[in-house]
């Protein structure tokens, strides 16, 4: 049997102070596996000098460096799918070039692979150096995902992983523009295990993830995985309709039974509340068209089989 190969896929993006240092770790992480390896790095768009130490490290490892650079920022989880495109190994590693999670993990990645996980995801214990506003608006995020999501999101964790070639094949059928990789990977089940690590501090240099950067992230998250917004004005109008109906029904009851007769601006009012309560349900409706839509445009695979036996007797 041929010896099994990994690929190790990283974005960068204004990387010039830590992509050395990172490569140095990387590099020693992915020899310690004993497994043949490449290194396919993916140069969104930086205009600093990283693309001139990448230019150094390819011609200085022929064998093991890969250098796809983009012709502008295309954003992080596009630089991704760019190396998964291009990636020839049986297992995908992807991780971010500044360090903080720690490539001295890769063995024991490898390792929970050989052992038959199909992916395995690094799960963030403690997050270091971030700002106190990061790391709540990450936790709450999280939180409120994978209550809207149909399938289940694992908590805190990121795009740290390793997909085995099954699962990276999967990721290739799925085009869709807005990315959001860990969410893809949730939605593909497979079997996945957590490997848990403290989230160090970046190495050198600040967060390229500008707020405008993360709020699309986490939007897309939101709405790639859910068409529950589209249908929330149906709920809406639902509950306004009970509402608008047992009004009726008492201002009729206490006007024909009581004769008590109820104010003419009240039977406005109701009659306004059963109105709206009826667009809002219309709107509900469109949006479930619309959610459906959008599934179909997505064009995903129906269905993915991990496994299956005696059926190349067929
Ligand atoms: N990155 C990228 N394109 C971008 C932003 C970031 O390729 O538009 C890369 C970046 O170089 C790093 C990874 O994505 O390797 C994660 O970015 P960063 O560390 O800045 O995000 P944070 O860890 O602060 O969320
Ligand atoms: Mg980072």
């Amino acid at each position: 049997m041929t010896e099994k190969m990994l690929s190790l896929i990283i974005p960068v993006y204004f990387e010039e102070e830590v992509l050395l240092e990172s490569f140095r770790r990387m590099d020693a992480a992915m020899q310690a596996t004993g497994h043949p390896y490449e290194i396919i790095y993916v140069n969104d768009g930086s205009r600093d000098g990283t693309m001139k130490e990448l230019r150094q490290l390819a011609k200085e490892h022929p064998d093991t460096v890969k250098v796809y650079s983009f012709s502008r920022n295309f954003g992080h989880q596009l630089a991704v799918t760019c190396g998964m495109d291009h990636a020839k190994g049986d297992a995908l590693i992807i991780i971010d070039v500044d360090l903080q999670d720690p490539p001295e993990l890769i063995p024991k990645m490898v390792e929970l692979w050989k052992n038959g996980a199909d992916i395995v995801y690094g799960k963030r214990l403690k997050r270091k150096g971030e700002t106190v506003f990061k790391k709540l608006t990450a936790k709450l995020y999280y939180r409120i995902l994978s209550s809207m999501s149909a399938y289940p999101i694992p908590l805190d964790t990121g795009d740290f992983r390793l997909l085995d070639r099954k699962v990276a094949d999967v990721f290739l059928k799925m085009r869709e523009q807005a990315r959001f990789l860990r969410g893809m990977s949730a939605w593909m089940g497979f079997e996945a295990v957590p490997i848990e690590y403290v989230r160090e501090e970046r190495a050198a240099g600040k967060t390229k993830y500008t707020l405008k950067k993360m709020i699309k992230l986490a939007l897309d998250g939101i709405f790639n995985f859910s068409s529950k917004p589209l249908e929330l004005p149906f709920g809406f109008g639902v509950a306004l309709g009970i509402l608008g109906v047992f009004g009726l029904i008492a201002m009729i009851v206490l006007t024909a039974i009581f004769g008590t007769g109820c104010p003419q601006w009240l039977w406005a009012v109701v009659g306004g509340v059963l109105l709206h309560a009826l667009t809002l349900c219309c709107i509900g409706v469109h949006g479930m068209y619309l959610g459906r839509m959008y599934d179909e445009l997505k064009d995903r695979p129906l269905y993915i089989v991990a496994e299956s036996l005696n059926t190349d007797k067929d």
